[in-house]
């Protein structure tokens, strides 16, 4: 028997309903697999933590997660506490704590999930968005001089670092040749950022020449939200910086549907820490308690989870039990339907127990 140990954190609004969802399909996949096992212990961290206790988690939150195979996130934010409280305090020094590089944020459609694109369905679009993680837009660098002055300046200073360009592209480059199209377009804005944006383009066209049997192209973030939108089948792997693939993988999780069927692995490659795994939405409080939440985009993060630790069996089970329930329609109306989190789960788990 395998043994996994888990740390779950479901944190905030919507959080704990689609962790438990996760729960309860992980749960019936041991049963129904009978070769792996998870042990999971529970984390109360978040914005309730926070109002208890002046911090989003203890001072040595990060150390207590170290000793574990993986993490499960709910989702963090809530409407009475600052932004910057709840991301800096919580799922940030996770992710950097654990030098969780690699986004990885697959977008496909479907079956019985409409997406705004007219004609285009399942099989037409089919992208996986690696974004870096640890630096770039989000370095926190950067400052505000003569505060409330009428000559006030603010920076935002991005940091991209040759290493942390180097580990991100290789990264994707894999990816990309792991997956049947062997493809990479390579996003970046070069041709208005002089500097940093050029040693990714330099960066890129050198990693490429160790994936020969890669194709690749480089777009610039402007053009390529065009053609998500336009030429979606063009697309297969793509990676881009911080905040570019933060910006485009809502657009991805739109075009796929609804952001609450996007799933995101916070992924630390060299396995040196546990990697984190989560739905990509928020803690969205204007659905939180109503029980309607899409549990979706968590179960594809379940088995993004169940992937990394080795259990691709379990993973790919778990998708076909996903596409095998919402092809019948059993949605939550984020995606037109009228189901419950609570129906989707059990007609998740029911289909796992009755697959071959
Ligand atoms: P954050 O600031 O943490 O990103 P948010 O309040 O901006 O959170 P999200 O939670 O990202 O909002 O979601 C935006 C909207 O999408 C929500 O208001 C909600 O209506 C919808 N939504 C998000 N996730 C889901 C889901 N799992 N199921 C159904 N609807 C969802
Ligand atoms: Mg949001």
């Amino acid at each position: 028997m395998r043994e996994y140990e888990i740390a779950a954190i479901p944190a905030d609004g919507i959080g704990p309903e689609v962790i438990a969802a996760g729960l309860q399909a992980l749960e019936t996949l041991e049963e129904r697999c009978g070769d792996f096992k998870l042990r999971v212990k529970h984390f109360d961290w978040g914005s309730d933590y926070y109002k208890a206790h002046g911090r989003m988690m203890p001072e040595d939150g990060v150390t207590q997660l170290k000793p574990f195979d993986a993490i499960f996130f709910g989702a963090v934010g809530a409407p009475d506490v600052p932004d910057d409280i709840t991301l800096w305090g919580l799922r940030l020094p996770i992710c950097q704590g654990f030098d969780q590089y690699a986004n990885v944020r697959p977008t496909r459609i479907l079956p019985g999930i409409a997406s705004p694109l007219a004609g285009v369905g399942p099989g037409d679009l089919d992208w996986v968005i690696v974004r870096e993680n640890s630096e770039g837009e989000y370095s926190g660098h950067g400052g505000r001089a003569h505060r409330g002055l009428p000559e006030e300046v603010g920076t935002e200073v991005a940091i991209f670092t040759r290493v942390g360009v180097t580990r991100i592209m290789r990264y994707a480059f894999r990816l990309a040749q792991s997956r049947p199209r062997k493809l990479l377009t390579v996003v970046t804005k070069s041709n208005a950022q002089r500097h940093g944006m050029v040693m990714w383009d330099e960066i890129a066209a050198e990693v490429a020449r160790e994936f020969p049997d890669v194709t690749w192209d480089k777009m610039l973030v402007d053009a390529m939200t065009a053609r998500m939108t336009l030429k979606p089948r063009s697309l297969d792997t793509i990676v881009a910086t911080n905040l570019h693939a933060d910006i485009l993988s809502d657009l991805a999780g739109a075009l796929a549907g609804s952001l609450g069927v996007a799933p995101t692995a916070n992924i630390d490659p060299e396995r040196r820490y546990p990697s984190m795994f989560e739905p990509i939405h928020g803690s969205a409080f204007d659905i939180a308690g109503k029980g309607i939440a899409n549990p979706v985009a968590t179960f594809w993060t379940v088995a993004q989870m169940l992937d990394h630790l080795g259990e691709s069996e379990a993973a790919d089970r778990l998708m076909r039990a996903v596409e095998s329930v919402t092809r019948e329609g059993v949605l939550t109306p984020d995606v037109g339907g009228t189901a419950t989190t609570q129906e989707v789960t059990d007609a998740v788990c029911r289909t796992i127990r009755g697959s071959n």
